[in-house]
């Protein structure tokens, strides 16, 4: 550990956070309007670039605290676009690899984010559900990533703005529940990031109580990773997730979320080739979706090395998809990108770090 790493990270205290530092340094409260307009709109890597701010504050803040941003470790670059970071937090034993994805839309950027180093979940088809859990993120590595990303567009594209985030990178958010919502507030906040409750998902396996806190909050949309119409198929594929909270619960607990009128919760499902991917399968599915406003995200299988699955006929996918069309659900199927850099769901796993560890 560094002297420096153990001053505060001005990018982990949320906006009241601030205010109290700033009062405890001699300041008013709403100074903290500027201080974190410095740090989330201007991206600053130090107080004393804060010009204006005194002199003297700008010091007093330096000695108090610091900014601590991710480190770019790679940035690779997609044939269709795509950019994943591979990104370095804290040092020490606080040192941790994430991995986060930019993704180009055609009028707009999405940007994939992580929540943790690594995912307990152990789902049996996930990359990063292999590695284990290293650590929660802070809010401010949470908050971090899109300040990477930002720096990285304000470079090479200036057209397209960053405006949809899915919290769908490395992690299980609801299993991190604090720093996410924290997180999520500085998101919000106008003289910061600013980004509006519609552009926010955040995806999980259903974890309770967060998944109920979080739908109750109106903080962000809610996407379920269910992947299965059993409980049985499910706790095959996903077994944490479905002993945990069993599928009949998981149905439940979702209907108990208030959704405004135009509001859907979306139900992700990964088409395993021979596995989940039958139209009998899909009936089951049709069931299930007969109980909750939802509607289906399905995306095929990337196949990733050393794990058992495989992508699904392409038959097996648009006849899935028909069957729940047909019923007149909603379905829409992901296209995946990034696939040539490993960038694509589920295969986020920062392979640096697994050497790392070796050590
Ligand atoms: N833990 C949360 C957040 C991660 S989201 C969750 O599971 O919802 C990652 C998404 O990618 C999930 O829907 C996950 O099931 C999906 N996914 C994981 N591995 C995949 C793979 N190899 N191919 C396609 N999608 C995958």
């Amino acid at each position: 550990m560094t002297l420096a790493g153990k001053k505060p990270n001005l990018l982990d205290l949320s906006f009241h956070q601030l205010e109290a530092l700033l009062v405890s340094l001699g300041e008013p409260p709403f100074r903290a309007r500027q201080v974190w307009q410095w740090l989330w709109q201007k991206a600053v890597a130090s107080p004393l670039s804060m010009t204006n701010l005194s002199k003297a504050l700008r010091e007093r803040l330096a000695e108090a605290a610091e900014i601590r941003m991710p480190r770019v470790a790679q940035k690779l670059e997609s044939s269709d676009g795509t950019v994943k970071f591979v990104l370095d937090l804290d040092e020490g034993e606080n040192a941790a690899s994430i991995e986060t994805v930019l993704i180009p839309e055609k009028t707009h950027y999405t940007q994939c984010l992580s929540t943790q180093a690594g995912c307990a979940m152990a789902c049996t088809f996930c990359r990063t559900g292999q590695m284990g859990l290293t650590r929660n993120l802070t809010p401010g590595e949470i908050l971090g990533q899109i300040l990477v990303a930002k720096a990285h567009l304000a470079a090479v594209d200036t057209r397209l703005n960053l405006r949809n985030l899915v919290f769908m990178g490395m992690g299980e958010p609801l299993l991190n529940y604090n720093n996410l919502l924290q997180a999520i507030e500085a998101l919000h906040h106008p003289q910061g990031l600013d980004f509006s409750t519609r552009r926010i998902t955040v995806s999980t396996v259903g974890i309770v109580p967060g998944i109920l806190e979080f739908g109750r909050s109106g903080m962000g949309a809610l996407a379920v990773s269910l992947h299965a119409p059993t409980q049985e198929l499910r706790e095959k594929i996903m077994p944490k997730a479905a002993k945990a909270l069993p599928l009949n619960k998981l149905i439940e607990t979702l209907k108990q979320i208030p959704l405004k009128p135009r509001e859907t919760i979306t139900f992700e499902y990964v088409l395993l080739g021979g596995v989940n991917d039958s139209l009998q399968q899909a009936k089951e599915l049709v069931r299930i979706l007969s109980h909750v406003k939802g509607k289906v995200n399905l995306i095929a299988y990337n196949e990733s090395p050393g794990l058992p699955y495989k992508t699904p006929d392409p038959a097996a996918v648009e006849a899935f998809q028909k069957a729940l069309w047909d019923k007149g659900i909603t379905v829409t199927l992901r296209k995946s990108k990034g696939r040539d850099i490993f960038a694509a769901c589920g295969q986020l796993l920062a392979a640096h770090e697994m050497g790392e560890e070796k050590e």
